[in-house]
């Protein structure tokens, strides 16, 4: 029997064992395929939603489903934590010391964001990118009646779009509660532009002027001063808040960082085309744990599960597997709280926004909405 090991059941893991379980529903009824998921959580949560959860667009019940509930039957699901993989014996040990062997293995264990990384944040900042930040942070709207609002952005992290639509749908948010006037809004991004890439960051420019958001660039985040309520740049800017929203430097999981494998921050080192572990054969990495040049994105992971799961059918019947991923990338972008664009790009061909509209902020909920269909890997 051939076992395929998927460790993490987030988007990435859960898709790519829903595609194979699928796709390779022969092999795996009669018994010549075991489809394995390893997960350290028995939920699962739709990240991309967290971003509404502070305006009260969402409720935290929209965005959890239990693990086996989004698995196919057939994918065999296993609680614990990876904490090491014999690449030699090709055997993965658990927290728990059991061990469990592969034909091939699927690194899956996404990304995190790092507060710790700067001193002071965990007390007097928010972060939207975790389910109880997402609520603290809706705590806090509650009571805003206007002052500085910052949202200050540390590099890398996922969803690359994902603070600057915060920053867009706030300004929306407090025109709609009549306290825009009362209210300054401060963009704070490390690079000489509100975002990495040009056109995305014109875009963003472009918002920015037309609704008065200040955008400071090259502003390395260095610390929060709590008892002044300054966030403070390593070049020694100061910039005063009353409400202060950071998406932190994010990290790989532990796994990762202990495999031997990963850079110093976690990120596992993956053929670009090929999606395995530099040059394991048998071992691969799809979805926020690589270390691609590429946005850490739901989308990805999606892209990428199905490049791999066509491989890993194609190998299980003899074929070499040699479908390559070519960096495909597709992300909305919500422009305010009813208006929204859309980005699609690769590795060869770099995103144009087109011109944001309402009807593509319906198709973003829609496409919110149509998660659970996606992650069984049929979209
Ligand atoms: C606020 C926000 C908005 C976003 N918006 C969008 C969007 O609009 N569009 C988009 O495409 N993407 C978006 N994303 C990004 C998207 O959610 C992630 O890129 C995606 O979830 C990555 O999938 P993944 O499987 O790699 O990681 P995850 O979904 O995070 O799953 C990794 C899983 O592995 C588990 N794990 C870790 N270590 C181990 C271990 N040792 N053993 C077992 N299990 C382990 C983790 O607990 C987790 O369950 C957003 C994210 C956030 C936070």
């Amino acid at each position: 029997m051939k076992e395929i090991l998927i460790i993490g059941g987030g988007t990435a893991g859960t898709m790519l064992a829903n595609r194979l379980a699928r796709d390779a529903a022969e092999e795996v009824r009669s018994g010549e395929v075991r489809v394995t998921v390893l997960s350290n959580k028995e939920e699962h949560l739709y990240q991309p939603g967290l971003l509404y959860i502070p305006f009260r667009l969402k409720k935290p019940e929209e965005l959890m489903r239990k693990v086996k509930d989004v698995l196919h039957p057939s994918v065999r699901l296993l609680f614990g934590e990876a904490v090491h993989i014999d690449v030699e014996r090709k055997i993965v040990t658990t927290d728990g010391g059991r061990r469990l062997s592969y034909d091939y293995a699927v690194i899956a264990t996404g990304s995190h964001p790092n507060p710790e990384q700067i001193p002071g944040l965990s007390e007097a900042g928010h972060i939207f990118y975790t389910l109880d930040g997402a609520l603290k942070l809706q705590q806090a709207l509650d009571t805003f009646e206007g002052g500085k609002a910052v949202v200050a952005v540390g590099l890398p992290h996922k969803c690359p779009v994902a603070p600057l639509e915060f920053t867009m749908m706030f300004e929306d948010w407090a025109r709609k509660k009549g306290i825009r006037e009362k209210t300054d809004i401060t963009y704070c991004y490390p690079l000489g532009r509100p975002y990495g890439t040009e056109s995305v960051a014109d875009l963003a420019q472009r918002e920015f002027d037309q609704r008065g958001i200040q955008v400071e660039t090259f502003f390395y985040m260095e610390e929060v001063d709590v008892a002044k309520r300054e966030l403070v740049s390593m070049d020694g800017r100061r910039i005063p808040f009353d409400l202060l929203v950071v998406i932190p430097p994010h990290k790989g999981a532990p796994f990762a960082l202990k495999s031997g494998f990963a850079d110093e921050d976690g990120w596992m080192p993956t053929d670009r085309h090929r999606l395995t572990l530099l040059d394991q054969k048998d071992i691969f990495v799809i979805g926020d744990a690589t270390n691609l040049p590429i946005s850490k994105a739901g989308s990805v992971a999606h892209f990428e599960s199905e490049i791999l799961a066509a491989n890993l059918v194609d190998r299980i019947r003899g074929g070499p597997g040699e479908r390559l991923y070519h960096g495909k990338v597709f992300c909305f972008i919500e422009t305010g709280l009813d208006r929204a664009t859309y980005i699609a790009f690769d590795y060869a061909h770099p995103p144009n926004p087109v011109t944001p509209s309402k009807t593509i902020h319906w198709a973003k909920l829609a496409y919110n909405n149509m998660h659970w269909l996606n992650l069984q890997g049929i979209m």
